[in-house]
């Protein structure tokens, strides 16, 4: 009727006031985040089954809200990115990572790779390369040990400049993938145009692996696509052996997932390492 017709719009109306009211304040928090230590980095493991051994990991951001506990980047990303403090955050989680993964590797504990995420408000900044490279300098990173992660989404639909940048970045010695690969449809002219060494196959197409044949279509055709374009291809979100099964039978070799490992804090990484769990 009319009548439950309008008071579901106002349910709908009040939802959507407090929804629009948390964000207002969990932005004005994050306005503090930095400068009160709130944020922290997790890193997830990523392996190469054939060499049976850990390359890299991603580094993955939370924040550790004083009154909210633990929130997830899904949730306030994307108010960074509204907001403008993006640059500042992602400043920090690249110096923070870059740092961290120059201890290990003095410290004895192993050369691995450390994946960044990047977003493009980032990318578009113009300083952008030089805050790299004096990032890279002040923590003393090796540049071949530190990949950037952009989304399919940025490296086709922005404008060549944005993949000049790229060229710059990868100029510097450091390797750029591609997130969440497989669900914008990249042409291959536009492919072959993009300076990467890696693609990384997005978690929606290893999640429906073992039930879609669209999809198993899809993955064989975008893991021939890397080798014939020599390019690294990370299968991410590999969840069950089923999933692995799959990927390692057809040839994809670089998983990511809860198969193996969840992200996990710098003490889980260093007691896994001298207990020898990590090879
Ligand atoms: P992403 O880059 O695609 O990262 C993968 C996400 O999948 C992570 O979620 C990770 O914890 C989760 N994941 C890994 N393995 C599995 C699995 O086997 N199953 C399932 N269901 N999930 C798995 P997380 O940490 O919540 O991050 C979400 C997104 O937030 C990231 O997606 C990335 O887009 C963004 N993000 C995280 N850290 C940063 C950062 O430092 N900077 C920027 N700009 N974005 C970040
Ligand atoms: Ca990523
Ligand atoms: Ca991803």
């Amino acid at each position: 009727s009319k009548y439950s017709g309008k008071n579901k719009y106002l349910v709908c109306t009040d939802e959507m006031k407090h929804q629009v009211n948390e964000k207002i304040e969990l932005t004005n928090d994050l306005h503090s985040a930095l400068a009160n230590n709130e944020l922290l980095l997790m890193y997830q493991p990523q392996i190469n089954v054939e060499k049976d051994s850990i390359y890299g990991f991603e580094a993955l951001i939370r924040w550790q809200h004083p009154d909210r506990g633990l929130i997830s980047p899904g949730v306030f990303i994307p108010l960074a990115e509204q907001s403008g403090l993006i640059n500042s955050i992602g400043e920090w989680v690249l110096r923070e990572a870059c740092t961290q993964n120059a201890r290990w590797i003095k410290e004895g504990y192993g050369e691995h790779i450390m994946a960044v995420n990047i977003s493009v408000d980032q990318l578009k900044d113009d300083s952008f390369t030089d805050l790299v490279a004096d990032i890279l300098k002040t923590t003393h990173m090796t540049p071949k040990f530190l990949e950037l992660e952009v989304t399919e989404s940025v490296a086709i639909h922005e404008k060549d400049k944005v993949i000049e940048r790229l060229a710059d970045l990868r100029a510097l010695g450091i390797a750029i993938a591609i997130d969440d690969f497989g669900t914008e449809y990249s042409s291959l002219s536009r492919l072959k145009k993009l300076p990467i060494d890696r693609l990384k196959l997005a978690m929606e197409f290893v999640r429906n692996i073992d039930k879609s044949e669209k999809d198993q279509a899809l993955v064989k055709v975008i893991i021939e696509l890397s080798r014939n374009m020599n390019l690294n291809l990370i299968a991410e979100g590999v969840e069950t052996r089923e999933e692995l099964d799959y990927l390692l039978n057809n040839g994809c070799n670089e998983i990511q997932g809860y198969y193996y490992f969840k992200p996990m804090t710098v003490e889980a990484i260093e007691s896994a390492m001298k207990e020898g769990d990590f090879s």
